[in-house]
């Protein structure tokens, strides 16, 4: 976000706020972390290893699913499941409209295609009831993704898969440890991918992702693609690709998933405490979280009509924001084709200019906090 040119004067009524500050939660860690890391580097393993499958170990335990296998990052986890289930050429797969671009380019790499779906007006992720409408014989699965920590339909979208023998797979990385009539995202669908991308809920020190399954077969599917085809070395029984979870990301995943669920607490203390403060001003739309989950808040989004000018303000009081996602799929450039119109897509179409996301993390201040909604509201006097 550029500045506005007084950075280095700011007026004393600001306080800077980071969109996020992954420094404060690895100070608070530090020593586990720091020896963490001196495990690894003394066994000089630094792929696969004892460090790895206690990760997966005690990550599929925390989710109560039978597998879990680590990958390079989260958009190869999805990759790899739609590869396992032998998604290809000819086949579509119904996807949400406004998401992160990686659950479209999953589909694309395949040689299937992305059939986007717009999302429900209120809660963001895909709208079940115009998903069933996309279905067509070439349909042979649907992605839902759990955007900003808020869980999609689940009941209703495994319902449709049953009834049209598609596959249900879940994008959870936006979602560790959100949960769904308190079953936990992830565990719904045939397969599950998780991205620990350095800033999500779960976050490692650079790329990491992982697979989860209660099926046998397609575990041992995804981790062989996820692998050259091979379990073991040299055993390759078919083509796949390199797309491991590093020793040492394993071992400070390992280190920070006992710390998750406070930090979870912690962002849904904020989240409260923006929706509180925010929930009676016009022009802003604070998040609804749907009967049924229980929100992780990834991401704390609200929609305001004169985004730019309140993102400018904010700019100048010295609060970082950000954009997820200043276009809906079908209106990136990736995506986009001359038959599609913003009417197609009327939520993804507003909501790519008047979502806003402000700073949430584990550590933000309270009085940080007090200061960004008094900020906000000033704006919107
Ligand atoms: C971050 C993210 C991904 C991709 O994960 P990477 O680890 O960055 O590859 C996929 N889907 C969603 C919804 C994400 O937020």
């Amino acid at each position: 976000m550029p500045g506005n040119g007084n950075k280095n004067f700011p007026d004393k009524s600001s306080m800077k706020i980071p969109f996020i500050n992954l420094q404060l939660q690895h100070e608070s860690i530090k020593q586990e972390i720091d020896s963490a890391i001196q495990e690894v580097l003394q066994s000089s393993q630094f792929i696969g290893g004892l460090k790895v499958q206690a990760f997966e170990r005690a990550f599929a335990n925390t989710l109560g699913v039978k597998h879990c296998i680590g990958t390079g990052n989260g958009t190869d986890s999805l990759y790899l499941i739609l590869k396992a289930l032998g998604i290809g050429p000819g086949d579509e797969v119904l996807t949400p409209a406004f998401s992160c671009i990686a659950t479209a380019e999953c589909i694309t790499l395949t040689g299937a295609t992305p059939v986007f779906v717009d999302v429900h007006p209120e809660y963001y992720t895909i709208d079940a009831s115009l998903a069933a409408k996309k279905i067509t014989s070439k349909t042979k699965a649907i992605l839902a993704v759990h955007l900003y920590g808020q869980v999609a339909d689940l009941v209703t979208l495994k319902s449709i898969c049953e009834n049209h023998k598609l596959f249900l797979v879940e994008d959870c990385a936006q979602a560790h440890l959100s949960s769904y009539n308190n079953q936990l995202a992830g565990t719904f669908g045939i397969a599950s991918a998780f991205s620990f991308y350095p800033t999500k809920n779960l976050g490692a020190l650079g790329d990491a992702g992982c697979v989860v399954t209660h099926d046998d077969s397609l575990a041992e599917k995804v981790r062989r693609l996820s692998n050259h085809g091979a379990l073991q070395r040299n055993d390759h029984e078919y083509p796949g690709i390199n797309s491991r979870l590093d020793t040492l990301q394993a071992a400070v995943l390992f280190t920070k998933l006992s710390h998750l669920l406070h930090w979870n607490k912690q962002r849904l203390e904020i989240a409260n405490q923006y929706s509180a403060a925010l929930a009676d001003l016009k022009n802003i739309t604070i998040p609804k979280i749907t009967e049924q989950t229980n929100h992780t808040f990834h991401i704390y989004g609200i929609r305001a009509k004169r985004r730019g000018e309140l993102r400018k303000h904010l700019d100048s009081k010295g609060i970082d924001t950000l954009i997820h996602y200043p276009k809906g799929l079908p209106f990136t450039k990736a995506y986009w084709s001359k038959n599609i119109s913003e009417s197609d897509f009327p939520v993804t179409a507003s909501l790519q200019n008047e979502i806003l996301s402000l700073p949430i993390y584990p550590g933000l201040k309270t009085e940080q906090i007090n200061f960004l909604t008094k900020t906000l509201k000033e704006f919107n006097m």
